[in-house]
């Protein structure tokens, strides 16, 4: 489904080149969004279909939202939008998917003007579908524009890569960021948004995505059980069993970055770049109890148990590994 969205303000940019593609009649046969979640890929790629599909696009370039094909367009019924995505989640796009694209792409479009097609997210196709679907790219088909979205282009194959004008969005500066999340959650305090923004690596929707899903009181249990092993208050095996539970990626980018602050303590005063500032105190006491040398084993650990996310890996004794580690790191002092 293609929602009706408004142009995000860090996109502004990226939007006038998309729209000088369109002004200038030299739209590319292929334009592929990348970059990290939460940037608004999705966004920019719904305005540029809704742009090439509308019949009466503003001033700005951006569609109308109202004449009939645009209606069409909202409707889901737009017979030239062909929407292209995995039939279930987490699973590949197939080899038939795209076959079944190939024999639409072989027929006019319905419409004068352009018709589109949107793969989403793009590193869902695998090996025999991404033959397949280089068919298409090989032999254009009339007036035919394909849009494609993905937040892991190095996963794609060369071959695909290098037949697509690549957009990769930009992560926008601090100060745009956080302007913007504070709009859409007046009730969030500054400090919050800002350590929502550090979670999110300055990722506005990402961010807003946290404080919708309560990220912070998730992170401060978090927090507080990680300071309970330290204190041999709590029983590393035990916390890993609640932790196996949780988003892993996310659990362990916050260990990461509390680990990657304590370091920065190690060295610092008053450290510039802190991922954490509401857990200064915690995080320079706990800093200063240990020896640097075993933080920093502790930091190459978390790294590679990243690596290991979304391999066989166990969760249970991934956090455990990580847990027990640290509980030892504090028992000598
Ligand atoms: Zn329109």
């Amino acid at each position: 489904m293609i929602t009706p969205s408004t142009l995000l303000p860090w996109q502004q940019a990226d939007w006038q080149r998309l729209r000088a593609y369109i002004d200038q009649q030299r739209v590319p046969q292929a334009v592929l969004f990348t970059g990290n979640k939460g940037l608004g890929k999705q966004q920019l790629a719904h305005l540029l279909i809704q742009a090439l599909l509308c019949d009466s696009p503003k001033a700005d370039g951006l569609a109308c939202g109202q004449c009939s094909r645009c209606l069409l367009l909202k409707a889901g019924s737009h017979p030239d939008f062909l929407n292209i995505s995995p039939e279930a989640e987490s699973k590949a796009i197939s080899v038939n998917q795209i076959r079944g694209l190939i024999d639409k792409l072989s027929l006019k479009p319905q419409f004068e003007g352009y018709r589109v097609v949107l793969i989403n997210p793009a590193d869902a196709l695998n090996n025999n579908s991404v033959n397949a679907f280089l068919k298409c790219l090989e032999e254009p088909a009339e007036r035919s524009v394909i849009v494609l979205v993905s937040e892991r282009p190095r996963t794609l194959p060369a071959t695909l890569l290098s037949r697509c004008q690549q957009l990769p969005l930009a992560t926008p500066n601090r100060q745009v960021a956080s302007t913007w999340l504070q709009q859409q959650q007046p009730q969030l305090t500054t400090a919050d948004s800002q350590v929502l923004l550090n979670l999110a690596q300055n990722a506005p929707l990402l961010a807003l995505e946290f404080a919708h899903e309560g990220i912070l009181d998730l992170r401060a249990t978090c927090f507080a059980e990680w300071e309970a092993i330290a204190m041999h208050k709590k029983h590393p095996v035990l916390v890993a069993e609640n932790w196996q539970k949780l988003p892993e990626q996310t659990v362990l980018f916050w260990l990461t970055s509390w680990v990657s602050d304590m370091i920065q303590w190690c060295y610092l005063d008053k450290p510039p770049r802190l991922y954490n500032q509401d857990l200064n105190k915690p995080l320079h006491d706990m800093a200063k109890r240990i020896e640097l040398k075993g933080i920093y084993r502790l930091y190459d650990l978390l790294l590679a148990s990243r690596q290991r996310i979304g391999t066989t890996i166990n969760k249970q004794c991934l956090f455990e590994e990580i847990l027990i580690n640290w509980f030892q790191l504090n028992q000598s002092h």
